[in-house]
């Protein structure tokens, strides 16, 4: 089945006994046992749950891997692939990461024994240059979150290969309709649910989805030992998502290039960070590795001040954390996303007072466009 109507009929051959056409929300606990020597299917939803099972073996479908599993948001996703490694583990991580993917390694794997070094993977060699004798780990977003920098997925999958580490990918920003890391060599994807996936901004998820049996199980143990799962309702919520998403990212897509081109004519833009600008660095690559481009674009202002107006002028465009679903949201990754990144740092890598991150939705482009035209240029 092909990619859009695997996201409805995954699961055609394996119906309930009812013959549900919509999965139920099976929001039970625990599970009567059939008998002392006949074990059911399920027992305690901390270790399975059939609503849950029901998404899990569809994220898996969808990114090509041998099992997935779901959790409560997309940093406990993140929380437990980080539990694959042990104190002395050496980790090589893009820089540009998910402000709280930075924080768990900074702040508390570091903490714990595990050793970081953080490089620009947009650049192979820089990469290669922090590998050492204990690196067990490439884990790399691509597109960057927020300077929308593009990684070789493959080449970083040959690098840790050689060495015997491990590659994650977070696939928030593209999800499995656009990039599939696993088919590129990549070991586990790792999905904030909340965004493209569930995409309506209604509740967390999180994903981690194994390449292979081996990490399927030790990311299993790990699961059932410490918690942390998506709710029945909230996988429900999520897999109602997931029904939509190539349109829905058609769409995003569709409107990011419209908005990204409008964006590069207006005098007070003083840079564009979209992937999908064919000038753009990185665009060779992603054009290789991926199917789209997405819906995230930042944008670098003439000044502090204009940052401001657009924030408070926006009506369309709602000033809001967060991406990846039908509404267009606006943030200031400075004081929001990125606000636990040290001030030094953020400017050096242009995260500043003028940077703004802005999440396409699925209105109507002109509106959208209008939208940001009367916010950027609009009169007093
Ligand atoms: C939002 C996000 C996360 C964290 O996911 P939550 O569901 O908010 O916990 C991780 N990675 C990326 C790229 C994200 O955008």
């Amino acid at each position: 089945m092909k990619f859009e109507t695997l996201c409805l009929h995954a699961d055609n051959n394996q119906k309930d006994e009812w013959g549900t056409l919509t999965t139920p929300i099976c929001q039970s606990a625990t599970f009567v046992h059939k008998g002392v020597n006949t074990p059911s299917d399920y027992s305690y939803s901390r270790l399975s749950n059939p609503t849950r099972r029901h998404l899990e073996q569809l994220v898996a479908s969808l990114e090509g891997g041998a099992d997935a599993y779901a959790f409560s948001s997309g940093m406990t996703a993140i929380t437990v692939s980080m539990m694959l490694l042990k104190p002395g583990d050496h980790v090589i991580a893009t820089d540009d990461l998910y402000g709280g993917a930075l924080r768990l390694f900074r702040n508390v794997n570091a903490d714990n024994g595990v050793e970081f070094d953080f490089a620009d993977t947009s650049d192979t060699e820089a990469v290669k240059a922090k590998i050492k004798p204990n690196t067990r780990l490439i884990y790399i977003e691509t597109p960057s979150n927020p300077l929308m920098k593009v990684t070789d997925i493959k080449a970083m999958a040959e690098i840790a290969h050689v060495c015997n580490a491990l590659l994650f990918v977070d696939n928030t920003f593209l999800t499995p309709y656009f990039q599939k890391p696993l088919l590129l060599g990549a070991d586990l994807v790792i999905h904030s649910g909340t965004k493209y996936l569930g995409g309506h901004n209604d509740a967390l998820a999180g994903f981690v989805v194994a390449g292979t049996r081996e990490i399927a199980e030790k990311v299993l143990f790990i699961s059932k030992t410490i918690g942390g799962q998506l709710a029945p309702f909230d996988s429900f919520l999520i897999e109602r998502g997931i029904k939509t998403l190539p349109i829905r990212m058609d769409r995003i897509n569709e409107n990011a290039l419209k908005i990204a081109e409008f964006l590069k004519t207006l005098p007070a833009i003083k840079k564009v960070y979209y992937v999908g600008l064919p000038e753009s660095k990185g665009y060779d690559i992603i054009s290789k590795q991926a199917k789209g481009f997405g819906g995230m674009i930042s944008i670098e202002v003439d000044s502090k001040e204009r940052a401001g107006k657009i924030l408070g002028r926006v009506k369309v465009f709602q000033y809001a954390e967060s991406l990846g679903g039908v509404d267009s949201l606006i943030t200031y990754p400075m004081l929001q996303t990125h606000a636990d990144v040290p001030e030094e740092e953020r400017n050096r890598r242009g995260i500043n007072d003028r940077f703004l991150r802005i999440s396409v939705g699925i209105e109507n482009v002109d509106d959208l466009i209008d939208d940001l035209d009367r916010a950027i240029n609009g009169e007093e």
